[in-house]
């Protein structure tokens, strides 16, 4: 057995045997291969509850087409089986925004496409329950999470119900599962009763009744009205995106198929430092050894890298980082952040590189409301759309501070920052925000970019931006001279990269051609426009699917023929 093997969790009963071990308290099912590094969240919970005192076992990537012998290979948990996709969703994983089936997965050793199902957490978890009926399954990460009510499937273009008919769980977990997934086991352990899992913050679960409790509560429309009216589901999916973005959102209560699934709000967030405890664990920081040293890009990406906040205020419809890991930004210490870089450049084969020190959206690093008081009537989506709040502290110094101390560490040559940023944090089409946002850019250009700084205006028109939750197109063109002017000044013959979205919501044809023959744009290397990708819980897939924008609630323009599609990204390529 290699000298790493007592380093992991196992994943095989011959490795639980040689730790003997006679029960196992936890089976974590994932999609994805076993990479134990806090970049992903089965190694995260399955460290924390190991930290808590708990045995757990991974099954990374089960053969779900055999006889089915990875379910059955450590028998039944003492406690609970933990079922996720992988860090995405297997549907994005699986397939292009063209619906065709990916040729490769970055995920899985040697990049082997086809190693977990389409709806991964679904397929896992009715296996599960078909083996062990009576053995609690607890379906989290970020597909189960997004899918926690009725919602836009992409895929098979329709509106489906929560994840958890179809999957049969005992209980969902959303968002980033530590707490929730701490009380269960504790729960669990102490032999107590489902009414007690219930309380459980952060959860969702079927119910024959809707919330009746004392504490605020909101009652959705029916899965079955919404199904045959595109704007209750609109209006729906409006209620929840304010409630989920609110400091003490609502319990929930959604009326389907003659049940109802209930979302218990999430914990408070913590202060700054709180979710240190999670990045602290001892992690081998390898794929496992049974891997032998495949290549798996996804884990070549992250391994020299150190993540420092969660959560995203920024609120891009498209995305899914807040109805995920929540709005309000929750930072880890600095002291963790640099014992973290330390314990990288202290590895043998570090050559001296970091390659980011990010996040969600890499400056909101301790940006939070400065009166919390007021934060905690909020309904705001964004704390920085369509206006940077009076409210929020924006000062990129603890980052620039950050930054600083990494660099001073033994080891570490240069830290590059490859997450994306919200530059609207600290700029617009008038000027800087305040001097350490104007510190902020010149850092970050010339000690902390490859020579390419990537940033994502997504569109040219405003029109569409609107629609995207960006800020104005003239926010970008001043970043780009600035740039320019940085470069110059300190003779870096750097590039600036703008993303780009096409067809998303809102954009036409017409807005593709206003794109490409915008005058801020020549002389700028374009290489990166992406085909919009309706993923579950967003503002844009719900205006894809009903053609409303949940926003205004009025009719937005939505491209969905496929070739049309295509030409609004290739008409892209083909004017530059
Ligand atoms: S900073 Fe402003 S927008 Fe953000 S939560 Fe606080 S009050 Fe609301």
């Amino acid at each position: 057995m290699s000298r790493n093997f007592k380093g992991f969790l196992p994943v095989t009963k011959k490795e639980a045997d040689l730790l003997g071990w006679d029960y196992i308290d936890v089976i974590l099912f994932t999609g994805d291969a076993y990479i134990d590094h806090p970049s992903f969240g089965t190694a995260v919970i399955g460290r924390y509850l190991q930290s808590l005192g708990y045995r757990v076992a991974i099954v990374p990537q089960p053969n779900w087409r055999d006889d089915l012998r990875d379910f059955r290979k450590f028998g039944k948990p003492r406690l609970f089986f933990g079922v996720n996709s992988g860090v995405m969703d297997s549907m994005i994983n699986h397939y292009t925004a063209a619906k065709r089936l990916r040729s490769d997965d970055a995920y899985t050793p040697d990049g082997k496409a086809g190693q977990r199902p389409d709806y991964a957490v679904t397929v896992y978890t009715q296996i599960l329950k078909k083996l062990y009926p009576d053995t609690p399954v607890i379906i989290g990460g970020v597909e189960a999470s997004l899918r926690r009510l009725a919602h836009y499937d992409y895929w098979e273009d329709k509106l489906k119900p929560s994840v958890l008919f179809e999957s049969g769980a005992d209980l969902l977990v959303y968002g980033m599962g530590e707490k929730p997934v701490k009380e269960i086991a504790a729960i669990l352990e102490r032999g107590g009763d489902r009414a007690e899992l219930l309380q459980i913050p952060q959860i969702a679960y079927l119910s024959d009744s809707p919330y009746k409790g004392d504490k605020r509560s909101v009652l959705l429309d029916s899965f079955e009205n919404v199904l045959s009216d595109k704007e209750r589901f609109v209006r729906n999916f409006a209620i929840v995106e304010q409630e989920s973005n609110m400091w003490h959102p609502a319990y929930i209560s959604e009326p389907c198929m003659g049940r109802f699934v209930r979302v218990n709000p999430p914990y408070e967030p913590g202060p700054d430092g709180e979710i240190d405890t999670y990045y602290d664990l001892p992690y081998t920081r390898e794929p496992h050894f049974k891997y032998k040293g495949k290549h798996i890009s996804a884990y070549e990406m992250i391994k020299n890298s150190v993540n420092t906040h969660r959560g995203c205020f920024g609120s891009c419809s498209f995305c899914t980082i807040s109805a995920h890991q929540g709005k309000f930004v929750q930072s880890r210490s600095e002291d963790s952040i640099l014992r973290e870089l330390s314990l990288i450049a202290s590895s043998e084969d570090f050559k001296g590189y970091i390659s980011d020190i990010g996040g969600p959206t890499a400056n909101m690093y301790k940006m939070k409301g400065k009166n919390l008081d007021i934060c905690k009537k909020c309904k705001r989506e964004s704390c920085n759309y369509p206006n940077v709040c009076k409210n929020l502290d924006h000062s990129h110094l603890p980052l620039l501070k950050l930054y600083k101390k990494a660099e001073e560490i033994k080891g570490i040559k240069k830290s590059f920052v490859s997450s994306g940023i919200r530059y609207d944090l600290f700029l617009n089409e008038k000027g800087y925000l305040d001097e350490s946002g104007k510190s902020y850019f010149k850092e970050l250009v010339l000690n902390h970019t490859s020579g390419r700084l990537k940033v994502a205006p997504e569109h040219t028109e405003d029109v569409v931006l609107k629609s995207m939750g960006k800020p104005s197109f003239g926010s970008f063109v001043f970043l780009k001279d600035e740039f320019e002017k940085i470069c110059r000044i300190g003779q870096k013959r750097y590039q600036l990269i703008p993303y780009f979205i096409s067809s998303h919501p809102g954009c036409t044809m017409e807005h593709m051609r206003a794109l490409s023959s915008n005058k801020a744009l020549r002389g700028v290397r374009l290489e990166q426009v992406q085909d919009f990708t309706p993923t579950p819980m967003t503002r844009s897939s719900v205006a894809y699917y009903a053609g409303i924008d949940p926003v205004t609630l009025k009719n937005i323009f939505v491209e969905k023929d496929m070739e049309k599609k295509k030409r609004q990204k290739s008409f892209f390529f083909n004017k530059f």
